[in-house]
């Protein structure tokens, strides 16, 4: 079963690269057909593969040979490993099926934010419909849990964004992070979202300072927080249980 569901990660991983490269284009990313970002040329059902395309053709266009972004393969197998891990967790259920959908919308926003600076308003709204129909079917926190989620997830975040444009007179936060921290809060509830976010604070904080002392960025760059929000709730969602079951019984227990 592992290798039936890796495989179908991968697939899912190949779709997210076409949603990663369309929706910040305004594209649709169902039509039409995969074409080289450089020569426009159609690929084939055999250029398209996930991850084996990539190393058969050794990284490049099979048509105008040009490189072929390494993002591709890495989103395919970063893709096929998250679905198998919320799998081992949780088995083939709905509340697989759920986390596995965010996770993948977190992977797409991600990698936008990470090309582009931008979250798009349309990624958040679908955590929303989803998050919605989530509890219409019973999984997943409920609505009062949802609205308090919404709050603790973009409560703070809003805070930051305030305090750094008065005190600093920058932009600390941007308005997608806080729309995305808020309806990642509505899908989770709000004891995993207030995991995510402080884990979000320092996985941001030390991997900044980490780019600034190796000079790979300057204090006026911008650095992209949506993948700290995606990679800290998504770690919410897989450990965050267990964690604050350890953390209750060894503070208060
Ligand atoms: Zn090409």
């Amino acid at each position: 079963m592992d290798f039936v569901i890796l495989m179908f990660g991968l697939l899912i991983g190949s779709f997210l690269n076409v949603c990663i490269y369309r929706i910040p284009r305004g594209e649709s990313v169902v039509f039409p057909g995969s074409r080289c970002p450089y020569c426009r040329a159609r690929l084939k059902p055999a250029d398209l593969v996930p991850v084996v395309s990539f190393l058969l053709l050794k990284g490049r266009c099979r048509y105008c040979s040009r490189l072929i972004s390494w993002r591709y393969p890495f989103v395919e197998v970063l893709t096929a490993c998250l679905i198998w891990l919320f799998y081992r967790h949780y088995g083939i259920t709905l509340t697989w099926a759920y986390y596995a959908f965010i996770g993948c919308i977190l992977i797409v926003v991600s990698f936008i934010d990470l090309s582009h600076q931008e979250i798009p308003n349309g990624l958040v709204l679908v955590l929303m419909v989803v998050g919605l129909a989530a509890k219409l079917a019973g999984i997943g926190a409920g609505f009062i849990d949802g609205l308090y989620g919404l709050l603790v997830g973009g409560a703070p975040l809003a805070l930051i964004a305030v305090i750094s444009l008065l005190a600093l007179r920058r932009e600390g936060m941007g308005g997608g992070d806080i729309k995305l921290m808020a309806a990642v809060g509505w899908c989770l509830g709000w004891r995993l979202t207030a995991m995510a976010l402080i884990l979000s604070i320092y996985i941001g904080g030390v991997v900044s300072i980490m780019l600034l002392c190796l000079k790979i960025k300057c204090r006026k760059d911008y650095i992209p927080y949506g993948p700290f929000i995606a990679l800290s709730t998504i770690i919410s969602m897989i450990w965050g249980e267990r964690i604050l079951h350890w953390y209750i019984s060894s503070f208060w227990g």
